[in-house]
């Protein structure tokens, strides 16, 4: 956990937000979901939902991606920006929508079960089959 204030948006700018507090480190995704949504795994930090302070979200939507979940994309340019267990206070942020240098790092990979076999894992991370308990 780092404490940070950063900016981030999406490919067309319809969605503007700032980040402040506590961020989680990078944890790389390997679920069906995230696999379907980013076209390969999802890279994601993490923040309470206060801490987010959006500048710009007209194009922000939702999908109700499972039972327990939903992600967040601009409708304009596509990009997958968010993603977010129903009733929790953490909002999930793909990594790669920062605007500059994070100082995050990536800690572990999850969900490599559902892993496809075109690429290789980094074997410098804690690998996890699910999410650790
Ligand atoms: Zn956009």
């Amino acid at each position: 956990m780092k404490k940070l204030s950063l900016k981030a948006s999406c490919l067309c700018g319809g969605i503007q937000l700032r980040t402040h507090g506590y961020h989680r480190d990078v944890h790389n995704c390997h679920c069906i979901q995230c696999m379907k949504t980013h076209g390969h795994y999802a890279a994601y930090t993490n923040v309470q939902e206060q801490n987010v302070k959006f500048l710009k979200k007209r194009t922000l939507k939702w999908f109700r991606s499972s039972k327990r979940a939903k992600k967040g994309f601009c409708r304009k340019c596509g990009a997958s920006l968010f993603f977010k267990v129903i009733g929790s206070n953490i909002v999930h942020i793909a990594a790669g929508m920062f605007n500059g240098p994070t100082k995050l790092k990536t800690k572990m990979n999850i969900f490599v079960k559902r892993k496809l076999d075109y690429y290789k894992l980094d074997n410098r991370l804690a690998t996890f089959k699910r999410y650790p308990k």
